[in-house]
């Protein structure tokens, strides 16, 4: 593996998403390259740091109510269409049926 090839799987790399066989070759890649295991160490500390400095979004349940409410007004005239019935779900928002068993 090149060191154009580890710049291109590091988000993968670093996301978990690389499959097992590339994995080994670019970890068998940084073992021998220091310029890619310094950029990788500047990323993953630049992921953390983001990480640790971005709060998970909490939404009040007032805003869900008024953004659920809303949704149900603009997409009403397709919860009732004379769509066939396997077809009945497919281009409707799950939510709206929170009452029925999915
Ligand atoms: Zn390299």
């Amino acid at each position: 593996m090149t060191c154009d090839n580890v710049q291109k799987l590091t988000d993968l790399y670093l996301d978990s998403q690389l499959p097992e066989e590339l994995t080994a070759d670019f970890e068998t890649h940084l073992a021998t390259c220091k310029s890619c295991t310094s950029e990788l160490q500047s990323l993953i500390q630049a992921h953390d740091f983001l990480l640790a400095g971005v709060a998970p979004a909490e939404v009040s349940p007032a805003f869900l109510e008024r953004t659920t409410a809303k949704l149900y007004d603009i997409f009403a005239d397709r919860l009732h269409s004379s769509a066939p019935k396997e077809f009945d779900r497919q281009w409707t928002l799950p939510f709206l049926y929170e009452d029925e068993p999915v």
